[in-house]
């Protein structure tokens, strides 16, 4: 047994390996989410925790924690919105008491340095509250911990934005389903893609607000907000090969 995934380790190992403060602990967050016909509804959970495992098997001194698989709801120009079959998400109250008790609890066990790896967009300012507090809660207990709260795509570099998208690139946040998640997928998981069902659509484009209720009408039928069609596992290599290095260099 010599898992960087904590929750695959026995309660005593654990304790000796964390109860310095020492063990930086990773902790994936990310959504249930449609991702298109040709995806399944979990990259945004397996992309985070793939690259967090990464991460402490290079580092020698990390350790992962079993990921937040709900996030905060799709929003229609991000995600395609939160009324696709499929797409589950909580409120931004629960993810964010639920980030909070977890560094908690995680706090409590002698860990004092989190990083937690974003796999959602939608999640960001709840996690910013989530880890704001739980630091000045330990700080008013006399503890000091420290929380790096990272979103995997910020880093991929422009030369490589640019090598993925030869032609252009429309942005992130057209990106939901499209030629990043759907590379990395290849790459990580290819059961979970049938590129046969790759829906060829162009970018989609929105007015510069958010209307609520949302319109579904604003989305494309398909759900992705730009075309997967030219994605491929090489592709989905150098982006992890490079969040995962900037991760490691930085933090590791
Ligand atoms: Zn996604």
């Amino acid at each position: 047994m010599n898992s960087v995934k904590l929750a695959e380790m026995d309660w005593m190992s654990y304790r000796d390996r964390v109860k310095d403060g020492e063990c930086t602990i990773l902790l994936p967050v990310g959504a249930i989410e449609q991702h298109g016909p040709h995806m399944s509804l979990n990259p945004d959970v397996l992309i985070p925790e793939h690259i967090a495992c990464r991460v402490a098997e290079r580092s020698g001194n990390m350790l992962v924690a079993p990921p937040i698989a709900y996030g905060y709801k799709s929003q229609v120009k991000s995600g395609g919105g939160n009324f696709f079959p499929g797409t589950t998400c909580v409120s931004g109250r629960s993810l964010e008491e639920y980030a909070y008790d977890v560094i908690l609890a995680y706090v409590a066990h002698g860990n004092r340095e989190f990083i937690v790896v974003n796999g959602h967009f939608e999640n960001s300012m709840f996690l910013v509250e989530a880890a704001d507090r739980a630091v000045e809660h330990a700080r008013l207990s006399g503890i000091e911990i420290k929380v790096v709260l990272l979103s995997y795509w910020d880093f991929i570099s422009a030369t490589t934005i640019e090598k993925v998208f030869p032609e252009g690139f429309s942005g992130w946040a057209v990106e939901h389903g499209g030629v990043l998640e759907t590379s990395i997928m290849l790459k990580i998981h290819p059961e979970l893609v049938d590129m046969s069902k790759a829906v060829d659509i162009p970018p989609a484009e929105f007015p510069p607000y958010d209307v609520f209720p949302p319109d579904p009408a604003w989305v494309p039928s398909s759900g992705t907000l730009s075309s997967p069609a030219k994605a491929t596992a090489e592709k989905g290599k150098w982006i992890l090969d490079e969040c995962i290095a900037g991760i490691c260099r930085t933090f590791g």
